[in-house]
This record gives C-alpha cells, sequence and structure tokens, in this order.
C-alpha cells in the first residue's frame, strides 16, 4: 500500500563547527522530495559558491528593502551579515506538496517555528565546545580570533537548544544521517487531520496514492492537475485550506506588502 504524504518543513541549525552542511547535502540527495531553500544574504560571496544556488547574494541596500516590504519570512544579522529566507521559497514549494529544508541561524528557526508550529526544528552539534574548536582549526578557514568569536557564539547558541524539536549530537556521521532518516520519516507519517476523512475514504476504497489530497491529480485519485487546489478555493476545498498553515500575502493599504499568517 503507498504512503499518504504529507509535506513538512526542516530546519537545521547547528553552532559553527557542528557538522550541519554535511546533513543538509545528504537530506538533499536522499529526499529528493526535500527542496532546499536559497537564502538571500549580503555577505560577499566566497570562492567555491555559486549564487543563485548557495545564495542570492544582494546589496545592504536591496535587503533593507525586501524586509520593507515584507520580502522575508525570516530574517537575521547573522556574523555581521543579513540572512533571510524568501517567502516566495516556503510558499511555492508547500504549494507543490514538498518539503522544504531551510539552513538557519538559531533565531531564525525560531521565528519559523511561531509561523508553523509544525515545522521540525533540529539543532545538531559536536559533543563538547572543545570538539567544535577542534574542528574549526582543523577547517582552516578562519583565524583564532574568529574561531573565538564562534565559539562564543556557540555557547549562546547551545542554550537555544531548548526551542528545538531534536537534537543530533553528530559524533559518528552515519548515526547523524540515520537519526535524519528517522525525523524524515516521522514527519512524513504524520496524520493530516484536516484530510483525514479523505484519506480514510481512499483507504477504505482501496485507492490509497503516493499523491497527498492536496496535491491531486485525476489518476491518483485527486483532483485534475488543471483545477485548482482545495486550499486555492478549487473544486471541493476552502480557501486557505492547505495542509500546512502557511502565509497569505497581503496588499496594506499604503500599498506595502505584509504578510498575514493566517491560521487555516
Ligand atoms: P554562512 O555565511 O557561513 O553560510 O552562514 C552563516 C549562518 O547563517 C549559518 O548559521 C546559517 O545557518 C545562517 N543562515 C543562512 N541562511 C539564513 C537565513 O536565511 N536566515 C537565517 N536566520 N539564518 C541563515
Amino acid at each position: 500500500m503507498d504512503k499518504i504524504k504529507t509535506p513538512g518543513i526542516f530546519v537545521l541549525s547547528s553552532p559553527s563547527g557542528g557538522g550541519k552542511t554535511t546533513l543538509v547535502r545528504y537530506m538533499q540527495k536522499k529526499f529528493p522530495d526535500v527542496i532546499y531553500s536559497v537564502s538571500t544574504t549580503t555577505r560577499p560571496i566566497r570562492p567555491g559558491e555559486k549564487a543563485g544556488l548557495d545564495y542570492n547574494f544582494i546589496t545592504v541596500r536591496d535587503f533593507r528593502k525586501g524586509i520593507k516590504e515584507g520580502t522575508f519570512a525570516e530574517w537575521a544579522v547573522v556574523h555581521g551579515n543579513y540572512y533571510g529566507t524568501p517567502v516566495e521559497n516556503i510558499i511555492s514549494v508547500l504549494r507543490k506538496g514538498k518539503s522544504i529544508l531551510l539552513d538557519l541561524d538559531v533565531k531564525g528557526a525560531r521565528n519559523i517555528k511561531k509561523l508553523f508550529p509544525g515545522a521540525n526544528l533540529i539543532f545538531i552539534t559536536a559533543a563538547s565546545i572543545k570538539e567544535l574548536r577542534r574542528r574549526l582549526l582543523a577547517r582552516g578557514q578562519d583565524d583564532i580570533k574568529i574561531i573565538n568569536r564562534r565559539l562564543k557564539n556557540a555557547r549562546r547558541e547551545l542554550k537555544q537548544m531548548k526551542y528545538f524539536d531534536y537534537l543530533i549530537i553528530n559524533e559518528d556521521v552515519d548515526r547523524a544521517k540515520k537519526t535524519l532518516d528517522g525525523i524524515y520519516l516521522a514527519a512524513e507519517s504524520k496524520v493530516n487531520k484536516k484530510y483525514v476523512n479523505e484519506l480514510a475514504e481512499r483507504i477504505i476504497a482501496g485507492t490509497p496514492s503516493q499523491s497527498p489530497p492536496w496535491k491531486g491529480g485525476e489518476d491518483r485519485g485527486g483532483r485534475t492537475p488543471s483545477q485548482s487546489p482545495p486550499w486555492k478555493g478549487g473544486e471541493g476545498g476552502k480557501r486557505g485550506n492547505h495542509p500546512l498553515n502557511f502565509s497569505r500575502l497581503r496588499r496594506e493599504k499604503n500599498g506595502k506588502r505584509r504578510l498575514w499568517y493566517g491560521r487555516n
């Protein structure tokens, strides 16, 4: 019997040296349905990075303009530079019924949780500050002053762990990957309360499908692809009825774009 998947939001955060990048790459490769959100930043591009792939690099002026216009679902200043997640990244992925993966600092993670209480916040760290230090030194990227600043930040970040749903102590990378697999599988198997009747009907009729009701497709027992999805007010649906409680963009009277995170 095919599974009926629920799309999810996965946020990975870690102090520098926690091994997050490896796990972000692993998740992208292992779960093609999980789309990585490319953030926007004002920090200079590093050698080997590709604009549009690693980050969208913009000026401080444009970033501040973006903040005013409500371009970002969340943003933060990290190590002296602006970083933000465009709202569009999240909306476009969830509308396709796919999951999204965000690599954020702890503040960004907390802000995403406020907007999407169902988001899966995953905190990754080495087993000790000593080990974080060893890894940062071995990386040979930064001088000792910067490393010490990052370790100071790490102490502060570790105290924010209480806001996260999962903790991965990244001592053994294979075990860390297995833990991520487990988190992903559990998240996609969450019962979607909104569609529970429809899902039950499908299972009773023996036509469960890989594609969830909000993704549709006639061949899969859902809507035809050309019809507008239920959360947009299409057939059988009430506007705003997306399985995840995501934002609606609203234009304020003064013409500024504001975000409205309505409850479904
Ligand atoms: P780096 O410049 O080393 O790629 O990233 C520095 C920090 O910024 C990392 O902790 C990363 O998780 C965080 N970061 C990257 N993109 C975003 C974003 O869009 N929002 C927030 N809040 N943090 C981000």
